[in-house]
């Protein structure tokens, strides 16, 4: 299904000399408002973004829906990306959720200088999942103590995403390989929120984030919710994952 997309808006404006300057608008995408900013050079982009948008959006709302409107900038460099989120020290990080807005670093200045539709509805699909569980929880995953695997296994799989790797050790403790191997966070968290949701169903995805809107911690919520512990199902999952490490 194609969903409505309407341009509500557009304002251009030079900020200072010598600033970049940028462009404003407003785009409204099944009922969420997005404030889009690009920057001059971004044009292209901006148009890309408009036009994957609204499947973006369809596939971020798969577990909740996004009523907060979410300010999506563009930034022209990866400078501009870490000064806005300040996250320094990730050089492969293209783009940063948070409750209402999504920083993404400008395609143009991706490796290969740009993204395809596909490339480019999957991180946003992938960051506009977070914004979506951040505003049905009400807090950002960072603060609320949801676990790295479910918050960034919840945006793989939204958005479609495939991964190669996953390791037992990395469910527990994800830190140590989120700066030196980064893949092995995302693909472990996958293979956990693929399983969750093959045992309990989207439901079962429904269930647990409605508790944690009602304000229960992470593992209440997950045992209220599905009927087994947190401890469990991540025990199960790391037996699983040692148990093909051994045999590769
Ligand atoms: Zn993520």
């Amino acid at each position: 299904m194609l969903l409505p997309l309407l341009i509500v808006g557009l304002v251009s404006a030079q900020i200072h000399p010598g600033e970049v300057s940028h462009a404003l608008e407003s785009v409204s995408v099944a009922g969420t408002s997005v404030a889009l900013r690009t920057s001059e050079g971004d044009e292209a982009v901006a148009e890309q973004v408009r036009r994957v948008l609204p499947r973006a959006m369809r596939l971020a709302t798969r577990w909740g829906p996004l009523p907060v409107a979410v300010a999506l900038t563009v930034h022209p460099t990866h400078a501009g990306l870490e000064a806005a989120t300040r996250r320094t020290g990730n050089p492969w990080m293209r783009a940063w959720a948070r409750v209402g807005a999504v920083d993404l670093q400008s395609p143009r200045t991706w490796s290969r200088g740009r993204a395809s539709d596909e490339a480019l509805t999957q991180i946003l699909a992938h960051e506009l999942t977070h914004c979506a569980l951040f505003q049905a929880t009400g807090r950002d995953g960072r603060a609320g103590r949801i676990p790295l695997w479910f918050q960034e296994g919840m945006a793989s799989v939204a958005a479609g995403e495939r991964h190669d790797v996953a390791r037992a050790e990395a469910i527990g403790s994800p830190g140590p390989f989120l700066r030196t191997d980064p893949a092995v966070v995302y693909g472990t968290a996958d293979r956990a929120f693929r399983e969750l949701v093959d045992r309990f169903g989207e439901d079962g995805v429904r269930r647990v984030v409605a508790r944690l809107g009602e304000g229960h911690a992470f593992p209440a919520a997950f045992h209220g919710a599905l009927g087994v512990t947190l401890a469990d199902f991540e025990g199960d999952l790391v037996g699983r994952l040692s148990a093909l490490a051994v045999r590769d």
